[in-house]
């Protein structure tokens, strides 16, 4: 499948027709951009990192029964995908609180939440994402009261089958950000699984696994990318 025409570059990816109206090829870029994109940098590979990480998950899911735009890795950085109307929202999914749950209520981060916290954040960068609920979805017209429903309980869903699968490889998922869109009228989980979109904890140690390293400037970011796309490799092995 060749790539044609570039139809949108995000910040950490590039989108480009094929040959088939239906299909997509989504580029993991190296580029990384923190707090609405007013912090930006590469890390060296990120992208190659990403697109096998989530090639992985992907496929984790659909062989667990959740629909994805997932169709197949075609290289080092490029993933083919069914073309999705993306919904403008971001479900976010917490087991312990971190990042913006800790500066939105004020509380220590590492605090486990049992059951998991689910909400949705209205994609707008200018706005920095703002919290929003069920009630303005609907009214606003982004999704429908059915849709609403089958996006929290397979959200749920993937929370446990991700959990459990970074249990085993002695790793906590704190927290992650997903998004859902629209391919003929059925709704599919889109965009990336990576440590660029969820919050990864070495268990007891509690060392950080994900994009917080660069957020937060810890250091050993490459390292640490890589260290995840060995980890998670070997869970499917
Ligand atoms: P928080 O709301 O704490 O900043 O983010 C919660 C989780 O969702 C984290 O794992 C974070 O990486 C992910 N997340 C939230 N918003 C975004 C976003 O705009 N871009 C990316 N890449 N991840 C996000």
């Amino acid at each position: 499948m060749e790539k044609r025409d570039l139809i949108y570059e995000g910040k950490a990816k590039k989108v480009f027709k094929t040959d088939n109206p239906k299909l997509l090829i989504q580029e993991f870029k190296d580029d990384a951009t923190a707090f609405d994109a007013t912090k930006r940098g590469t890390i060296v590979n990120k992208g190659v990192v990403n697109n096998k990480i989530s090639a992985v998950l992907f496929e984790l899911l659909e062989k667990k029964g959740i629909p994805t735009h997932f169709v197949k890795q075609l290289n080092d950085r490029d993933m083919l995908i069914k073309k999705l109307e993306i919904l403008k929202l971001e479900v976010t999914v917490r087991n312990v609180v971190a990042g913006g749950m800790a500066k939105l209520l004020g509380l220590e981060e590492g605090i486990i939440l049992d059951p998991p916290v689910f909400e949705y954040h209205y994609k707008n960068d200018a706005l920095h994402d703002p919290l929003i609920n069920d009630y303005h979805i609907i009214a606003l017209k982004a999704a429908t009261k059915d849709e609403l429903k089958y996006i929290e309980e397979t959200s749920f869903m993937i929370n446990d089958i991700l959990k459990d699968f970074f249990n085993k490889l002695n790793i906590d998922l704190i927290d992650f950000k997903l998004e859902f869109g629209k391919h003929d009228n059925k709704i599919l989980l889109g965009d990336e699984i990576s440590p660029d979109t969820c919050r990864f904890w070495e268990k007891g140690s509690k060392r950080k696994l994900d994009k917080d390293r660069f957020r937060r400037d810890l250091g050993n970011i490459e390292e640490t990318y890589q260290e995840m796309l060995n980890k998670v490799v070997s869970g499917v092995q």
